[in-house]
C-alpha cells in the first residue's frame, strides 16, 4: 500500500536504494493512484516535467516496489497489458471492454460466493481476486449515442 511518500522513501532507503528525483517523481504519480496506470502512462506523465527519465527507469522501480509489496501487478488479456495498483488490499475490479479502463471494487471478503463445489478439494487462499468485464457508465453512453 502506498500512503504517502516518506513511507516508500524510508522503505526504498531501509533496502539501500537511491531516492533519485525520477524514483521521487514515479512515487508521486502512484500514491492514491485508483487509475490502475501502465508503465508508460507513469512514463508519459512524467517526461514532461523530467526529461531525463527512462522507460527502464520506471520499469525498474515498479519491480522494485513489487519486490517490496508496494504495487500488484495486474496482467489484463483483453488489451495485452500489465497495470500497476498502489492499492495492494484484496479487491476485486471491473474492466471496462470500452475505453479499458479499470475501476476498483470495495467487497467484502466474506460475501465472496466461490462454487466450493464445483472444485472440491481446492484451498482458497485470501489473495483471490476476481475481475468483472463490462461497460462503464461513459462508455454505455457513447453505445447509446452511436445508435
Ligand atoms: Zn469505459
Ligand atoms: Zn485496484
Amino acid at each position: 500500500m502506498m500512503n504517502d511518500i516518506d513511507e516508500i522513501v524510508n522503505k526504498f532507503q531501509e533496502q539501500g536504494y537511491k531516492i533519485t528525483p525520477q524514483r521521487r517523481g514515479i512515487f508521486e504519480i502512484l500514491v492514491g493512484n485508483e487509475s490502475h496506470p501502465k508503465a508508460e502512462d507513469i512514463y508519459d506523465a512524467l517526461k514532461d516535467k523530467m526529461p531525463d527519465v527512462s522507460l527502464a527507469t520506471v520499469y525498474n522501480t515498479l519491480n522494485t516496489l513489487k519486490e517490496l509489496g508496494m504495487v500488484n501487478v495486474l496482467s489484463i488479456i483483453e488489451d495485452n497489458s500489465i497495470r500497476y495498483d498502489p492499492t495492494t488490499e484484496v479487491h476485486d475490479h471491473l474492466f471496462c471492454l470500452g475505453c479499458n479502463r479499470i475501476f476498483d471494487v470495495e467487497r467484502d471478503a466474506n460475501e465472496r460466493d466461490f462454487p466450493q463445489k464445483e472444485i472440491p478439494g481446492f484451498q482458497l487462499i485470501d489473495r483471490t481476486q476476481v475481475t468483472y468485464y463490462g461497460y462503464c457508465p461513459d462508455c454505455q453512453k457513447m453505445r447509446k449515442a452511436d445508435k
